[in-house]
């Protein structure tokens, strides 16, 4: 289990986790560098090379508000969402940027930041360059960065071929790399799922009410973004001026209760709402939690508020239970095959946040780890082959309506499973697998370029 619940779930801002989180993170940890190298304070000049999908959907996506924001200093997890617009106009204007809070540099995004749309930086379609010099040209540093998914951040050995995550979790006693191996320590253990991710993620330094504190946190997040997302009205960012749809919805399931109009669907409409309401929130900018990226933020907080209102007997310790037991579910992925829509398309976030909910919730509800892997693989057998077409670059159109489609679906495959005994067919590592070898075959238009699909079938006006 490479991947901690800390790198999986991660509060930050959308619209977008490898087009924003990662670079706001890797200028961060560019300048972090530089300070190491006692260079920082020479520094007159900083330009910035995206490649790939992230040159391709960079600006629809918010990159370069994102690394405008992480040169200035900011985090992620620590931003005020009220003062971004702010800060970003602040540079644009001015054509000076604070580094890191300290120096002033001249900065003009519309030169300093170069969207190379024809090239990709090898291993990884989401490749970065940050070059760091003097006033005469001097170069100072030059460091490439990889933006794999959720917010992760890797560089790549000396000749393109392999990637190190900057934060690479260390290792646990519980370690497992595939589905039939988490299965198998369960069984010699006699552990659940969640109490295997709940061993090693203490055995990383952090106490058992460490590790409860930032579930809970994690799941307020989650929560407030649904909250926000219910009132919030008007349109959403963007050249397809969408409209919120979350807020009207809301409203009108308020008075249905109040009539009490029996509909039995009326719960998936509710479901829906929870879904639209985090990715409407994730696409304003607003902060989210990666689940385990952005463009699919609204499906596991949807599930989750599904068994919290929902299911009789539902209560804190089933959440923890539902995040732990999600962890191990998209540790396997992030392991095995991707979490990066730039990759192996929504497959890797929709198809993954649906088949993580799946489990989630069969936990939640003390299935056994047999129906926990059931339900995660039926979740994703069923997103298989999911391209990622985000029209005019904007993670709205199919994105948003995407979440909610996945979270109907994670609900249904989490029933098929606790409907069984856990006995089935296809496995989880043979579906991540597939899942994988997809992603491989997808044409480079269909994975994050906004050049297939959707994206060239829908008139912008
Ligand atoms: S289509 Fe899917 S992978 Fe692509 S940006 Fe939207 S949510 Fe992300």
């Amino acid at each position: 289990m490479k991947i901690s619940l800390f790198q999986l779930f991660k509060i930050g801002i959308g619209p977008s986790s490898s087009h924003t989180i990662g670079p706001m993170l890797a200028a961060g940890s560019f300048i972090a560098n530089l300070k190491n190298l006692s260079l920082f304070h020479q520094v007159q000049k900083i330009v910035v090379e995206l490649y790939g999908s992230l040159a391709l959907t960079g600006i629809g996506h918010g990159t370069d508000k994102a690394l405008i924001l992480g040169l200035l200093g900011e985090q992620p997890h620590l931003i005020l969402p009220e003062s971004i617009d702010a800060q970003v106009t602040k540079v644009r204007q001015s054509g000076q940027l604070m580094l890191n809070g300290e120096i002033s540099i001249p900065f003009d995004p519309q030169i300093h930041i170069i969207y190379l749309r024809r090239k990709t930086l090898p291993p990884h379609p989401n490749g970065i360059i940050f070059r760091a010099s003097t006033e005469d040209g001097i170069v100072l540093s030059e460091q490439s960065y990889f933006s794999v998914g959720g917010g992760q951040i890797a560089i790549s050995n000396s000749d393109g071929t392999q990637l190190t995550f900057i934060e690479e979790a260390p290792e646990v006693p519980f370690a497992f790399s595939s589905g039939d191996a988490l299965l198998r320590l369960c069984e010699e253990k006699g552990k659940t799922i969640a109490e295997i991710v709940l061993l090693n993620e203490c055995s990383r330094n952090k106490s058992r009410e460490e590790v409860f504190h930032y579930l809970d946190e994690i799941w307020q997040a989650m929560d407030a973004s649904i909250e926000r997302g219910c009132q919030q009205d008007g349109v959403l960012p963007g050249s397809l001026k969408v409209r919120r749809r979350a807020h009207a919805i809301y409203q009108s399931l308020k008075q249905k209760q109040e009539q009490h109009q029996g509909d039995p669907l009326t719960v998936l409409d509710w479901v829906n709402l929870y879904a639209l309401a985090v990715s409407e929130e994730n696409a304003s900018g607003s902060k989210v939690v990666t689940a385990p990226t952005n463009g699919a933020a609204g499906i596991i907080p949807a599930v989750i508020r599904y068994y919290q209102t929902f299911i009789k007997g539902s209560d804190q310790d089933g959440i923890r239970r539902y995040l732990l037991t999600a962890t191990a579910i998209g540790s396997l992925y992030a392991g095995n095959a991707s979490i990066s829509g730039a990759e192996v398309g929504c497959q890797g976030e929709v198809g993954v946040a649906c088949s993580m909910a799946a489990a989630g919730l069969v936990a939640a509800q003390n299935g056994h780890a047999r129906q926990i892997e059931q339900a995660a693989e039926i979740a994703m057998e069923h997103n298989l082959g999911l391209t990622c077409d985000p029209v005019a670059g904007l993670v709205q159109i199919p994105c948003i309506e995407r979440n909610a489609m996945g979270a109907v679906k994670a609900i249904n495959a989490a029933r098929i499973a606790l409907g069984g005994d856990g006995t089935h067919r296809v496995s989880l590592d043979s579906v991540i697998k597939t899942m994988k070898d997809t992603g491989n075959d997808m044409k480079r238009k269909y994975k994050e370029t906004s050049r297939g699909g959707l994206a060239v079938n829908v008139p912008l006006c």
